[in-house]
């Protein structure tokens, strides 16, 4: 194992700007070199979008810095195998950054880091050369239940996530939502993505704002109903992580909440 690469590696990442690095791996045959990059603004409940979606798509940000880190090992070891790995929605990424020792597992089934809270994401770098793991965090979440008892579709039960009854997941859907898809939506009050359970936890009050411009500049916090073709609204939105599903998706979301918000104001629809 290559302990002096190991603090090379993560002091480079550093330079970076990444503020959270660790090494996961099984010591023999392969490691990650995990990252957090924080995303949290300082700016909550400004629109109709989750707070991880107010700055540009995650995957190609977090894509480039890891890049950088996969040429920055095959500059030092030119024969390296390296693979990258932004949110395959798999939860390895998840794991390895618990393994990695930058965060523990909330009952909101969330990574969450002492400094950045859960308002993180996860990409990690995979390669062969050998790197001496971490160790994770021997601390867990204070398991208050504040986030199992906000979800608005009550996804969360036991430390477990329940998908098909997620806010989050739901708004990514393509096509038709049943009428419980549908009132889980209106019950989270956004067209993308869903906070409840990550606001609400206690661990996430004095969470630090990032200190990646890329998340911090050039935010939106609101869409209204599109009416642009595909190729404009890809033109206008396709650096943002909710563009992925189309305009169609979105102003499908749109027209569940504004119902909502309707229905609350007495008018009739
Ligand atoms: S994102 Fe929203 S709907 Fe999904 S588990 Fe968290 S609180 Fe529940
Ligand atoms: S809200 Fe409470 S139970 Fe849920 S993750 Fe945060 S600390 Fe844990």
């Amino acid at each position: 194992m290559n302990k002096t690469f190991k603090t090379s590696v993560l002091e480079y990442a550093k330079t970076l700007g990444i503020p959270f690095v660790g090494i996961a791996g099984d010591g023999a045959t392969y490691s990650k070199i995990v990252c957090l990059f924080p995303y949290y603004t300082g700016k909550k409940n400004m629109g109709n979008l989750s707070l991880y979606a107010y700055g540009k798509d995650y995957h190609t940000i977090c894509g480039e810095y890891l890049l950088k880190i996969a040429d920055y090992i095959r500059e030092h070891f030119p024969l390296a195998k390296t693979a990258i790995h932004v949110d395959k929605g798999d939860g390895n990424d998840k794991e390895a950054a618990f393994l990695a020792g930058l965060g523990f597992y909330g009952k909101n089934t969330l990574i969450i880091n002492e400094t950045y809270g859960s308002f993180v994401f996860i990409g990690y770098v995979e390669t062969d050369v050998i790197l001496p793991p971490d160790a994770p965090l021997s601390v867990s979440c204070i398991g208050c239940g504040k986030c199992e008892k906000a979800c608005p579709g009550g996804a969360l039960k036991n430390g477990k996530l329940d998908e098909a009854k997620c806010a989050s997941y739901i708004s990514q859907k393509k096509g038709a939502l049943s009428e419980e898809e549908t009132a889980i939506i209106r019950k989270s009050g956004l067209l993308w993505g869903c906070d409840t359970c990550q606001t609400v936890c206690p661990h996430n009050e004095a969470a630090k704002i990032t200190p990646l411009k890329a998340f911090s500049e050039d935010l939106i916090f609101s869409l209204s109903h599109l009416t642009v073709s595909n190729k404009a609204f890809l033109s206008l939105y396709g650096d943002r992580a909710f563009s992925w599903r189309g305009k169609s998706v979105i102003n499908r979301n749109l027209e569940v909440i504004s119902l909502h918000e309707t229905n609350r104001d007495g008018h009739t629809i």
